[in-house]
């Protein structure tokens, strides 16, 4: 027993940055992404500090208990492209943590106002990008990790590659390509798989679009022949089924993963739903 115990006194007594390296993930998708670039690697743990039901950060502060959890980062890994609007207070705050912008290079779409549209991983390329992104951050930071992270980083973008593959494929041939979206998550996503975003219902998401938007998305679903109609399961769906009962238009459900599973398989697994939905709604061959 009592050897035990001082064995242990001697683990403890050794310097803790070579035993454990602690990852901070602002989000969803960029945890996901680290999941799978850290994973099986003992002595690296990975956190997703918005919490699993966030969703996207698009009015998001910091809350006092994710303050507490980044003063034990090791490093904090963004989305970028602005999604993370606390930024520029945090590195004033904390100028030596670390951060890895997955975004990092990454050409962006802007909006009419000049505002880069952050959706960067929804688009199956632009999350291989930022795997990569990551992965490179992170054997920077964690230079002991470096060939793991970059290994896993590797086996990863394989199956996203053969995800983009499948989703090509399945995306081929389609009846119609004309989608309304309730936020503007699928701009990238559309560019990849060659849809065409018609109407997007709330410019805010969770916020309702005024009367005379709504009109407009509703006038505007009608001239274009009743495109699908898709909400999201991150945000309630009055909006978008307001204009689905005033147009005869159907909804379904496409998911940007901003929430979901603790799981690495995750996003593939959001995606292969997500083609499904679009096939569904879209008219794809048998
Ligand atoms: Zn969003």
């Amino acid at each position: 027993m009592l050897a035990a115990v001082m064995t242990l006194a001697v683990v403890t007594a050794l310097p803790a940055a070579a035993a454990d390296f602690r990852i901070v993930c602002s989000f969803y998708p960029v945890y996901l992404h680290t999941l799978n670039i850290a994973r099986g690697l003992p002595g690296v743990t990975v956190v997703n500090l918005a919490g699993a039901q966030t969703g996207c950060l698009h009015d998001y502060a910091l809350t006092v208990a994710a303050r507490k959890t980044l003063h034990h980062a090791g490093v904090l890994v963004i989305n970028g492209a602005g999604m993370e609007s606390y930024l520029d207070n945090l590195r004033r705050q904390q100028p030596d943590l670390p951060v890895v912008d997955a975004g990092r290079g990454l050409e962006l779409l802007r909006d009419a106002a000049g505002a880069p549209n952050p959706h960067l991983w929804v688009s199956v390329a632009g999350a291989i990008a930022q795997v990569t992104n990551i992965a490179a951050g992170l054997a920077a930071a964690d230079p002991a990790h470096g060939a793991d992270y970059r290994r896993n980083a590797a086996a990863y973008v394989t199956q996203l590659q053969a995800l983009r593959t499948r989703m090509r494929t399945g995306l081929a041939g389609l009846r119609t390509r004309k989608i309304v979206t309730l936020h503007e998550a699928f701009a990238y996503f559309a560019r990849e798989f060659d849809l065409e975003v018609v109407g997007v219902i709330e410019r805010e998401p969770g916020s309702e679009p005024a009367a005379r938007e709504l009109a407009q998305t509703i006038d505007l679903v009608r001239r274009l022949g009743l495109p699908p109609v898709f909400a999201e399961p991150q945000y309630a769906a009055r909006s978008a089924e307001t204009v689905a009962r005033a147009t005869g238009a159907r909804v379904y459900r496409l998911d940007p993963a901003v929430t979901g599973a603790d799981d690495p398989g995750a996003y593939v697994a959001i995606m292969e739903r997500n083609l499904a939905v679009l096939r569904e709604a879209l008219g794809a061959a048998p």
